[in-house]
């Protein structure tokens, strides 16, 4: 099949069965690939109630048609299961190199099912598949391990890895790649862990069939030269995603002290120039990507390297802590990457705990005598292991916010800054209506990646509650995420404003398909739906209470910053989700309509 390695292969972690089939063509062709794959998968094997951290859960790694082709950025990589943080869906997007070398070895999706009697990396070596002993793995850091394995194996596999806080069920454990980039929420890594499945290594020499290569060959030139030729290359090359902290402190949506502001007085010293001239040593990129974000950084206090810290984990582990220097975010962000933690959960877990140490509600001998206030980096760096093996705290913190905040009780859940019980990515809310509502309906959480809205926000008005916005978030749903289908990055999109009718003519010379955006927009609305009803499935009584914001965000306004005094109203709250359920063919409650499952020929699958 052109554009596809033309294999899924399964391995029975169980058993020690490995097994390949061919990849259908009718779920190219409806679900083409990547995120689609694995909410497919996710749906059709994953048994209704099935335990998260369980047998019967499945671990789905999917490429998608663009992966390892001369694309800008084709090495994204989805990771799907039922997530153990929220119960529902999670679908994680990894960039690296990862994807690439899965199609070289022949295959679009990697199916992990089972628990391995002992601890095992999976070994891919083109048509060579082998689950080998991890027991010297077991236990040590993420960046360590695959530092290890590359050593041993060779630099041409590519390795992800899980750290201590997969194998102790944190339930937000990462998984690793080319040291320190994650695919980090929802819990996929520690559905890694409890597989028992340190690494996957993975190196492939096949070529990838294409339809017609001097199409390709013109379609990706064309591609590339307008990345080239974008004015907004070189800045976005010199700072990455840190660009928007010093934007997101102006427009008050910089998420500091858990989401009490939205700009941070010490913010300046977190912005993206400071830390490219203090601790950043060079650019890095993923695979075939002409526009590199990623920053490789060495802290002096710490002597530790680190990639990154990108905006989200700045947001979340720097202002939201009430944390202004830019090594200690780092250092944080280190120990995150090898313990294994997704920075945005732990982050958001931490600054609740902050808050309910500041109100007395988290005592100091609930903190095993930690002086838990904002701004305590010393508690932070304490903390981050104790989060990864389970300890003191650590263990209440280690259950994500939603949970740790029923544990606790005594009002501290209006402290949770979660939907869904994903903790909230690094974008204050208050006021901000596209972004509130992109939070609230995103089918994994309150994650960014799903519908960056925040600028159309303050391109319209931010406050204001209308069918267009509306509108615009859907239309963003459905277009952001078909590049984790596709297994392409979005951000050359995004970021330097390249035409998005660039890549059907790619998509069509490699594939031998026509497919329009309106059509790709379609397939991305059938994948949403599905991932809807895989909650209406899992979750009892699923429906509009879960696309509930934090109270936060409609009751009680910002004292400080551009925002303060600001606040959605619950009323439009509320008319934003009848807008949404209305515009997306939903009843009242949330719940997708027959007809709407039937325009999208998802009747039959969800039966
Ligand atoms: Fe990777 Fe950043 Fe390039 Fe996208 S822009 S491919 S995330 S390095």
């Amino acid at each position: 099949m052109n554009g596809y390695g033309g294999n899924i292969l399964r391995v029975n972690l169980t058993t020690g069965k490995i097994a390949k089939e061919p990849t259908p063509p009718e779920l190219a062709r409806d679900f083409l690939g990547g995120r689609g794959f694995g909410a497919y998968f996710l749906f059709q094997e994953v048994p209704q109630g099935a335990d998260p951290l369980g047998p019967e859960n499945k671990l789905i790694i999917s490429s998608g048609p663009l992966s390892g082709l001369l694309i800008p950025g084709a090495g994204k990589c989805d990771f799907a299961c039922k997530s153990p943080l929220t119960g529902g869906y999670a679908g994680a997007s990894l960039g690296g190199h990862l994807t690439a070398e899965i199609k070289y070895a022949g295959l679009d999706s990697i199916i992990l099912e089972g628990i391995s009697p002992k601890p095992v990396y999976l070994f891919i070596d083109d048509d060579r598949i082998e689950l080998r002993d991890a027991a010297s793995l077991w236990g040590k850091g993420a960046i360590t391990v695959e530092k290890a394995l590359k050593d041993q194996l060779g630099e041409e596999f590519q390795i992800a890895c899980v750290g201590p806080g997969a194998e102790n069920g944190v339930r937000y454990a990462h998984i690793n790649h080319d040291y320190g980039r994650q695919a980090g929420r929802g819990g996929v890594g520690t559905v890694m862990g409890a597989k028992k499945v340190k690494a996957l290594a993975i190196r492939g020499t096949r070529a990838i069939p294409v339809a017609d290569l001097d199409a390709y060959r013109r379609a990706a030139r064309n591609l590339y030269d307008a990345c080239k030729q974008s004015e907004l290359l070189k800045p976005w090359q010199n700072l990455g995603t840190t660009m928007v902290v010093s934007w997101c402190d102006e427009v008050g949506a910089l998420p500091t002290r858990n989401f009490s502001a939205g700009s941070f007085e010490g913010g300046k010293t977190l912005y993206g120039p400071v830390m490219r001239e203090q601790i950043v040593v060079t650019d890095k990129g993923c695979f075939g990507c002409p526009s590199p974000c990623g920053k490789y950084s060495r802290t002096k206090r710490y002597g530790t390297n680190v990639e990154g810290p990108e905006y989200e984990t700045i947001g979340m582990i720097g202002s939201n802590l009430g944390i202004a220097n830019i090594e200690d975010v780092a250092q944080i962000n280190f120990l995150c990457d090898e313990w294994g933690v997704d920075t945005i959960s732990a982050g958001g877990a931490i600054a609740w705990a902050m808050e309910c140490y500041e109100k007395g509600i988290l005592t100091k001998a609930e903190t095993g005598g930690l002086d838990l206030k904002f701004g305590n980096v010393e508690a932070v760096l304490t903390l981050i292991p104790q989060i990864a093996k389970r300890e003191g705290l650590g263990a209440l913190l280690a259950e994500g916010t939603r949970r740790a905040a029923r544990a606790l009780g005594k009002g501290s859940e209006k402290f949770a800054i979660e939907v869904k019980g994903m903790e909230q990515s690094a974008y204050a809310t208050h006021s901000a209506t596209a972004m509130l509502l992109a939070y609230m309906t995103a089918d994994v959480g309150a994650h960014h990646n799903r519908a960056w809205a925040i600028t159309y926000d303050l391109q319209v008005g931010r406050e204001l509650v209308n069918a267009d916005k509306v509108a615009r978030v859907i239309w963003l749903q459905h277009i952001r995420p078909m590049f984790d289908t596709l297994g392409a990055c979005r951000l050359q999109w995004v970021e330097l404003n390249i035409d998005l009718e660039l890549y059907p003519p790619a998509l069509a010379a490699i594939t031998g398909v026509e497919r329009s955006w309106r059509d790709l927009e379609l397939v991305s609305e059938r994948i949403w739906n599905l991932t809807r009803m895989y909650w209406v499935r899992e979750v009892p009584g699923f429906g509009r209470a879960w696309d509930m914001p934090p109270q936060r965000f409609y009751a009680e306004p910002p004292k400080t910053g551009v925002t303060a005094g600001k606040i959605t109203s619950l009323d439009d709250v509320n008319k934003l989700l009848d807008l949404y359920y209305e515009q997306r063919g939903w009843d009242a409650n949330g719940l997708p309509k027959p007809e709407t499952l039937k325009r999208l020929g998802l009747d039959k699958l969800v039966a």
